[in-house]
């Protein structure tokens, strides 16, 4: 009879419960396959390199996790690298492309940095083991796309305060129905049933997976395109964005500039003034110092130790070189040292106009030459802000360059507002003007000059190969350096939302059906009750629906 009808409603209850949790289950491991396939890249074994200084040395094969820092370790032709290091013998060329997007593999000598995780090519070396287990560049890429798949999404605070109102609204209707029942004469068996139907059909637990599958999907397919999304907030907030800001060297322009002229006053003097300047950049890590640097050595000019180096972020670099006083940077900055750059300011006024950026030099106070840099605009990058334009985002040029280099590099992709000649400290500041504006702004750098600013953004993206700090900034990490990555970062993020609101859609779909029938609404007039084992089934079914949905997200492709 009766009590036999309830232990099963209770057994099959249970089972749509379990049903539930399993689905959970599946979709979390279908999101966790991303990190699986990340942290699948590391070798298992390392080769290391024992006992050199008591005699012969011996070459054993130990588990990775038994690495330590200061370990020696040999790499042979075609091996994966383990952990992070130093190379200290021999040299080779190694595909980063996992970590860096970079397709042409690069040149390691005595003294270069490897990653664990990229593969040698057909040389052979030993390095010293810096960063292993959990420090390694690649454990910290896991981390972050943990971080965020666990990370809240600002809509899912909507789904939160919508289940805190339903909740207990659910449960005066289940109570209502209940009283309602036993006073229009039914058997209090009647009425606990279609109480217990209407709190189960009304069960928000679909709601709890809404968000969070779709979270842990876009996360995930974003970390297997090589973008990074550091969490649910970020995902959310970049498909918003109306107005994107780049900064311009390292980002839009691919940030290894070519010397392809030095004017000089004195022209005898070529030679000896690149090499004071190259001294004098030896100090910086700014990529324009960089090619300063490799220009003079490439003339086999050699640098001499300076003294007294400092730098300042978006002006330039100063240094006793020799003796000399030797100032590099921009024409503002050595005229606020307290030098006349008026004789050289024609000629650097002609190379500015072809995109060019001009380095001024000016040694013991005096304007002596002008270093023309110039860079090229990185591949795609007119597409990419083509793009964004196609989804409604219009696109800056945030520079700390001369104006009239920027509004060049701008109009060779297609950029139409340029703001140029900003101080580091001062592009925070451009950001906030923005954001005042009520523009959603998301700014994109590389540069140690752009951090404040990405933390200031509504999203900050970092270029994969920018320096750590702005990488630590950052909202968004785009690991291959491609600008592409910005629009398809969009596009993942829209996707993404789109996916919550109909998830949503169907947590709740069930749910209002359901309640107003579980409670016998209709049984005056149809005959209709809703048994607790079929409030059970379409509870379970809104669950199926809700993680079929997040799951098919694997389908995403962007546009381009
Ligand atoms: P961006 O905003 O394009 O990344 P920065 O803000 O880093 O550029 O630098 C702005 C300008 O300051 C450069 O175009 C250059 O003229 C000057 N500058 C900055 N750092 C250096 C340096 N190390 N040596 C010479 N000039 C520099
Ligand atoms: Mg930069």
């Amino acid at each position: 009879g009766g009590g036999h009808l309830y232990y099963e409603t209770a057994g099959l209850l249970i089972a749509f419960i379990l049903f539930g949790k399993t689905l959970e289950t599946i979709a979390k491991s279908r999101a966790g396959r991303a990190i699986e396939a990340l942290m699948e890249l590391q070798p298992p074994t390392a080769r290391l390199v024992r006992g050199a200084d008591y005699g012969p040395a011996t070459e054993i094969d130990v588990p990775v996790e038994e690495v330590e820092v200061g370990d020696l370790i040999r790499v042979r032709p075609g091996e994966k690298i383990p952990v992070d290091g130093s190379v200290v013998e021999g040299s080779s060329a190694v595909d980063e492309a996992m970590i860096t997007g970079e397709a042409i593999p690069v040149e390691k000598v005595v003294g270069s940095q490897v990653v664990g995780a990229t593969v040698n090519r057909t040389g052979s070396f030993i390095f010293k083991a810096e960063r292993v287990g959990t420090d390694t560049a690649l454990a910290r890429i896991v981390r972050l796309v943990e971080e965020a798949q666990g990370s809240k999404a600002p809509i899912q605070n909507l789904a939160d305060r919508v289940s805190a109102i339903f909740v207990p609204v659910v449960i005066c209707i289940a109570a209502a129905a209940f009283l309602i029942w036993l006073a229009v004469g039914s058997s209090a068996a009647t009425a606990l049933s279609i109480f217990v139907a209407v709190l189960i059909v009304a069960c928000p637990c679909a709601l709890g997976l809404a968000t969070p599958t779709a979270v842990m999907m876009g996360t995930g397919i974003g970390a297997k395109m090589g973008i990074l999304i550091k969490g649910a907030e970020a995902l959310q907030l970049i498909g918003d964005v109306d107005t994107v800001v780049f900064d311009k060297t390292g980002t839009l322009t691919v940030g290894r500039p070519e010397l392809v002229e030095l004017f000089c006053k004195d022209k005898a003097r070529e030679d000896e003034l690149l090499a004071l300047a190259a001294s004098c950049e030896a100090g910086s890590e700014h990529p324009l110092a960089e090619s300063v640097v490799g220009a003079a050595k490439s003339r086999n000019l050699a640098l001499s130790p300076s003294s007294d180096f400092q730098a300042y972020p978006g002006k330039g670099v100063e240094a006793t070189v020799k003796g000399h006083r030797v100032l590099v940077g921009t024409e503002s900055f050595l005229t606020a040292q307290g030098v006349d750059f008026t004789a050289l300011s024609a000629a650097k006024r002609n190379f500015v106009d072809r995109a060019m950026t001009a380095l001024c030099l000016a040694v013991d106070g005096e304007a002596a030459a002008i270093l023309v840099m110039s860079d090229t605009v990185k591949e795609g990058a007119a597409e990419a802000i083509w793009r964004l334009g196609h989804l409604g985002i219009s696109s800056i040029l945030l520079t700390g360059d001369n104006r009239r280099t920027a509004e060049a590099v701008a109009s060779q992709v297609g950029i139409k507002t340029v703001i140029a000649e900003v101080l580091p400290e001062e592009k925070d500041q451009r950001i906030q003007e923005l954001k005042a504006k009520g523009l959603k702004v998301a700014m994109v750098g590389d540069g140690i000059n752009d951090a404040p600013a990405l933390m200031r953004a509504d999203v900050g993206v970092a270029i994969g190969s920018g320096a750590d700090v702005a990488i630590e900034s950052a909202d968004v990490v785009l690991v291959h350096n491609d600008i592409a990555d910005v629009y398809r970062t969009v596009e993942l993020s829209r996707f993404a939302m789109r996916k919550i609101k109909q998830n949503l859609f169907w947590a709740f779909l069930y749910n209002t059906v359901g309640i107003p029938l579980a409670a016998g609404l209709f049984y005056p007039f149809t005959g209709w009750l809703l048994h607790p084992v079929v409030a059970g089934a379409a509870m379970a079914l809104s669950s199926v629906s809700v993680v079929t949905n997040s799951v098919l997200m694997k389908r995403f492709k962007p546009s381009a």
